[in-house]
């Protein structure tokens, strides 16, 4: 049995589909992964290709990735938390989208909780709950998962105690859990020196039971910032210690652990360029050891690639 379950975020095409993202991911060394079923700012989405998904799942079980540690992100223009003109509309791409995650044989959906825009957290939570129930039923396979907010703007879900207030108003909450991002957890203010009590803190007003999954990203700014920008492992305020420190967690043992750090910037031959920086981040937190020229390694294979 493999204990960590370690990926990063890679890219769904409409041409390969999932079979696509499971060949991205492998190519980081990794053991699991999260993509979005199209783009992420927008609810353009491309129709489940049944033949790709069962050659993606044959290549899976190959190579040992368990689909049940596999993450869907939803794209976070969707809004449950005000409910304006858009309210519906959310409603039903969210239904739609679990269809889809359903059709790949994918289990835990990550769902921004929303931004109230200006109502306020309570009635913002209220409609999220709503919105909640109207979405999952007792057929729905998929297990949505909270994310924590770094609270910017109006974003609700910024504290463990938004998070539980939402999880209370559930009516499936077997179906419904969180996924911890820790730059989000950092820039809204809790402190990751202290993990421990965060954990703790977690377990009291969420329970320890209810985290599906965790997004490992450094951040590019001080705690308490409320600026959501993420950097790459082990180099931001977060630091490297403290982020393995949660990655070998054996509280968390069994969590995927997703990476959303920024690409590489780099001008070669006078042209502009990015580079996935997730496998060789993968490979130095398997290392357990801080890479200090990372950056300049990604730089130097995908030049050379
Ligand atoms: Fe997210
Ligand atoms: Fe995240
Ligand atoms: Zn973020």
């Amino acid at each position: 049995m493999e204990e960590l379950y370690i990926g990063s975020h890679v890219s769904f095409k409409r041409e390969e589909q999932l079979l696509g993202s499971v060949v991205e991911a492998l190519s980081y060394g990794a053991n699991t992964f999260m993509f979005y079923t199209g783009a992420p700012q927008n609810t353009a989405r491309a129709s489940i290709d049944l033949e790709l998904t069962s050659l993606a799942h044959k290549l899976m079980q190959e190579k040992n990735i368990d689909i049940k540690k596999v993450v869907v992100h939803a794209p976070y223009i969707i809004n449950l938390a005000n409910d304006n003109e858009k309210y519906e509309f959310a409603i039903r791409f969210l239904k739609e989208e679990i269809a889809r995650v359903e059709m790949l044989g994918v289990e835990l959906l990550v769902l921004h909780p929303g931004s109230h825009v200006g109502l306020g957290c309570e009635k913002g939570i209220e409609n999220i709950v709503r919105a909640l129930n109207t979405v999952v039923d007792s057929k729905t396979n998929v297990k949505i998962c909270l994310e924590t907010m770094a609270g910017k703007g109006s974003e609700c879900g910024k504290t463990f105690e938004e998070i539980s207030l939402i999880l209370k108003g559930v009516r499936y909450p077997d179906k419904i859990g969180v996924c911890l991002d820790t730059c989000h957890i950092h820039d809204a203010g809790y402190c990751l020196h202290n993990f421990e009590e965060i954990l703790t803190q977690f377990d009291n007003t969420i329970g320890l039971s209810k985290l599906w999954v965790l997004h490992m990203n450094d951040s590019k700014n001080e705690e308490g910032s409320h600026k959501d920008r993420h950097e790459n492992f082990g180099f931001g305020h977060i630091g490297f210690e403290n982020l393995m420190n949660i990655m070998n967690h054996p509280k968390l043992k069994g969590i995927p652990k997703i990476l959303e750090t920024p690409y590489i910037s780099d001008t070669d031959n006078c042209k502009e360029k990015i580079y996935p920086p997730y496998k060789f981040e993968i490979e130095m937190i398997k290392n357990q050891k801080l890479n200090h020229n990372l950056i300049e390694d990604i730089r130097n294979y995908y030049r050379k690639a």
